[in-house]
């Protein structure tokens, strides 16, 4: 097989020969044929994140070892299974939804489809190899999920930016559809969380960014309304625009600056749902959390139940795509850089083809 893997830390990505692993017990060898290219991928290909006052945290240190190829929101052709994995529906040549946010498999939250909230996380394109290769091993069947009518590339990044807001917007759901829901950020997830509220029958939702492009990328998606936040007081006019203080937020950049404004705009009781990992921290007035009952929770991507979910909701087209930029395979060098640049709108996915 044939991989575009981080060798050292912020090093440009090497194409790389590696023996195709043998599919042993439950796992299934798939050829990937979509690689979407997520902007975690830039932290780990960095190999830390900022925690603000307390410094960084090490990819290293959490048990990331080199060299890894990256790319967690995978397609792939179902190739051959380990000898557990047999009577399961498997047949070569189907094509799959790779779930990537995998744990141990056996703990209790594995056992009972929560892998993502396992302690020992062994995501693949993060601790072990992931969809920047021609190959890629699922550890068990029930991680592959059957794409059903979406176009390959759309489901692909499903398997990341698409559940994360599945599930982000699950925590803040049911709410009248004509109730404000913010959304902070309107790159991939955030526009990828507007498609998805627009197609749950969501009608007013607010997407906040600096980006002038941005937020006209937002409002074509289907955003009722946007706000710029490059200008001052962005609490305030957030209030303003949304009819006073608001229910809920989804913070998909999760910065010192947007976790401020965002506490800020809650009302009694409001939810705020920290998703990104721009990075950074947040400084709580306590007694404002007590007298306001407010919930800040954070959601991390989401599990294979919610993905089922996911592309189920979206079959006839229900869900209308983002933009989608294909590239082959050997350009993951050059697109996470892309990327890092601030350059992507939308999403690149890389594909087998004319790889
Ligand atoms: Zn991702
Ligand atoms: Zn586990």
């Amino acid at each position: 097989m044939r991989a575009w893997a981080v060798i050292a830390p912020q090093q440009p990505l090497q194409e790389v020969e590696w023996l195709t692993p043998e599919p042993t017990g439950k796992q299934v060898l798939l050829e990937v044929t979509h690689a979407g290219v997520c902007h975690s991928d830039i932290h780990i290909w960095e190999g830390q994140y900022d925690l603000g006052s307390r410094g960084v945290m090490k990819l290293s240190d959490r048990g990331v070892k080199l060299p890894l190829a990256m790319g967690h929101e995978i397609v792939g052709r179902v190739l051959k299974w380990g000898p557990e994995a047999e009577g399961q529906g498997l047949a070569v040549g189907q094509t799959r939804i790779v779930f990537p946010w995998v744990g141990c498999g056996t703990c209790a939250r594995c056992t009972s489809e929560n892998d993502n909230m396992c302690v020992t996380g062994r995501a693949l394109g993060v601790f072990q190899n992931g969809g920047y290769a021609t190959h890629v091993i699922a550890p068990e069947p029930r991680h592959l999920i059957d794409p059903g009518d979406l176009d390959h590339a759309l489901a692909a990044t499903y398997a990341c930016s698409g559940v994360t807001v599945y599930s982000a917007i699950n925590k803040v759901m049911p709410m009248p559809a004509d109730q404000p829901i913010v959304l902070v950020g309107a790159g991939g997830l955030g526009l990828q969380a507007i498609t998805i509220l627009r197609a749950m029958g969501h009608k007013r939702i607010v997407s906040v960014d600096v980006s002038a492009e941005k937020l006209a990328a937002a409002r074509e998606a289907g955003a009722s309304d946007t706000l710029d936040a490059s200008l001052p007081d962005v609490s305030k006019r957030l209030m303003e625009l949304c009819g006073g203080p608001v229910e809920a937020i989804i913070d998909l950049v999760n910065g010192s600056t947007t976790s401020r404004f965002c506490f800020d705009a809650l009302i009694k009781g409001g939810k705020l749902i920290q998703v990104g990992l721009f990075g950074g921290e947040m400084a709580l007035p306590l007694p404002i959390m007590a007298q306001k009952a407010l919930t800040i929770r954070g959601s991390y991507v989401g599990n294979p139940k919610e993905l089922r979910a996911l592309v189920s909701l979206a079959q006839g087209g229900k869900v209308a795509g983002i933009p989608i930029t294909r590239e082959p395979l050997r350009n993951a060098d050059s697109a996470l850089q892309r990327l890092r640049a601030g350059k992507v709108t939308g999403r690149i996915v890389l594909t087998a083809e004319g790889m």
